[in-house]
């Protein structure tokens, strides 16, 4: 376990782009130098989606975002972010999926403490989790996430993902929403004192992504599990290795939190069973999939044939399982005779 002295942590990049973010007077100078002209004003936008800070133990929130694909009309708000008010300032967990949304939240903070926003831990790097990340910059928070991520940074796939949300989320993220690095990187299991709080940031990945971050606050009980848990809805797959995914979500059951806030859905106050869901559908994807690999069943009548029925009620099944299975499949495929 390593612990490092808070106080002591710097902001390791301090690039011109970086300062544009920082100041608003250089963002504006930043701006005319790139010679860009944005019509949109998501900048100065305010998200109206209804946000509400749901108290889960004493001095720990989180707000809720809709069990929907992110839409101008939800105004990209269908994530989960978590906050912790201690004396030395708010740890949040999750920036949000737009730079407006997160400066809402900081507005619903400051109406339960006069601390301010101290640090943003990222549970993993999925647009609708940090695209909020600007604006708790700006707010001057620092940000810590896994070093797992630090391969999507910069990466095509992040830029692709950036320019379809421009699109898909407009004018919530335009073309000065940008993908944040961290101030600070870790690469183990660390805890952080905020005033009188113990907080421990627990890598549990490469599970639903490479840098999963867990967030335990010991003393409340409670656990920020990111998008290791979904309640609610269809888990969305992706690229995730679902082994190790499911064995992290039998450790975190096993070690008996008395909440888990999920990164999307409400919390659970009965994590062993609502955890259930998440991890079952898991390996359901695995066991149908897995065998159609093994046996060289084209995926297209693996999926026909294969029983949904104890999943297909959940909200946006019909958005993801297919993307969900399929690439389950390819993951089998890949794992046959390993
Ligand atoms: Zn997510």
């Amino acid at each position: 376990m390593r612990i490092f002295n808070y106080s002591s942590l710097r902001r390791v990049t301090s690039n011109a782009r970086r300062r544009c973010v920082a100041w608003p007077a250089w963002l504006a100078a930043c701006v005319l130098a790139a010679g860009a002209a944005p019509a949109a004003a998501a900048d100065d936008e305010r998200a109206t989606v209804p946000m509400v800070l749901q108290r889960v133990a004493d001095g720990v929130y989180f707000v809720q975002g809709e069990s929907a694909m992110g839409s101008a009309l939800n105004q990209g708000f269908v994530s989960n972010a978590g906050v912790v008010v201690t004396d030395g300032g708010v740890l949040v967990v999750d920036a949000l999926g737009t730079p407006a949304l997160a400066r809402r939240l900081i507005e619903e903070i400051a109406k339960v403490t006069t601390q301010s926003v101290h640090t943003v831990v990222v549970t993993h790097y999925h647009a609708d989790h940090i695209y909020g990340l600007q604006a708790f910059q700006e707010a001057g928070a620092r940000i810590v996430a896994h070093v797992g991520a630090r391969h999507y940074i910069g990466s095509d796939t992040a830029r692709l993902r950036l320019q379809a949300s421009r699109d898909e989320l407009f004018p919530w993220i335009d073309e000065r929403t940008r993908v944040v690095e961290p101030d600070l990187w870790i690469d183990a299991d660390a805890t952080l004192t905020l005033g009188s709080t113990v907080v421990q940031l627990r890598p549990v990945g490469p599970a639903h992504t490479p840098e999963d971050l867990a967030v335990v606050l010991p003393a409340a009980g409670v656990v920020f599990a990111g998008d290791l848990v979904f309640r609610g809805r269809t888990p969305f797959v992706g690229q995730a290795d679902s082994r190790r995914w499911i064995e992290s979500l039998d450790r975190l059951i096993a070690a008996g939190p008395r909440v888990v806030v999920p990164g999307h859905g409400p919390a659970s106050s009965d994590p062993a069973a609502d955890l259930a869901l998440t991890r079952d559908y898991l390996k359901h994807l695995r066991e149908t999939m897995g065998r159609a690999a093994a046996e060289l069943e084209p995926f297209e009548e693996a999926y026909a044939r294969t029983d949904w029925s104890r999943f297909e009620a959940m909200p946006l099944f019909k958005q993801v399982n297919r993307m969900n299975a399929y690439n389950t499949f390819l993951l089998m495929e890949g794992q046959a005779g390993k």
